[in-house]
């Protein structure tokens, strides 16, 4: 699926060709909420980091998150956590141990996602206890994150694009 997205002012706009738009993950980790997600969770998709074209490239920020466990020295992520320096938004991750891979922001996407068939909860152990938790029918919670791929997630749901 071609997909089409851009930073809230405008200065950075991009495109690429997404095997897994669908938005189901929602992540409930303390980066995603920190940098993305505001009033709980992040959306990352599944497209292909060579289709990626982006327009004002010079706006780009990246952030290494900081990866900090009890007892342990901090490390930084591998993972490029792109986003536009002039207006602050979310654009896409890039991780170079799967390099053939880019997770843009379901947020930053401005083409017409498909509806999920169900919703992942991920990473609720680092939910804080404010925050509303969506529940019930079509909603899978999860401790952590599913082992299933987004693409597999996508195959086993028969949504996969091409
Ligand atoms: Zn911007
Ligand atoms: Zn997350």
């Amino acid at each position: 699926m071609h997909l089409e997205g851009s930073c809230h002012c405008g200065a950075v706009r991009f495109s690429l060709e997404a095997h897994s738009p669908v938005p189901f993950m929602h992540c409930h980790c303390s980066i995603c909420r920190k940098t993305a997600g505001s009033g709980g969770y992040a959306i990352n998709l599944g497209g292909d980091a060579a289709s990626l074209k982006v327009r004002g490239r010079k706006h780009l920020r990246v952030y290494h998150a900081v990866l900090r466990e009890p007892g342990r020295r901090s490390t930084r992520s591998p993972a490029g956590r792109h986003f536009c320096g002039e207006c602050g938004s979310a654009l896409w991750l890039w991780d170079p141990r799967w390099p053939e891979l880019v997770h843009p922001h379901a947020s930053a996407i401005d083409t017409p996602l498909p509806r999920p068939p169900e919703v992942v909860e991920a990473a609720l152990d680092y939910a804080p206890s404010w925050v509303d938790v969506p529940k019930g029918r079509g909603h899978v919670q999860c401790g952590t994150w599913p082992s299933e791929s987004l693409e597999a997630w996508h195959k086993r749901h028969g949504v996969r694009s091409a």
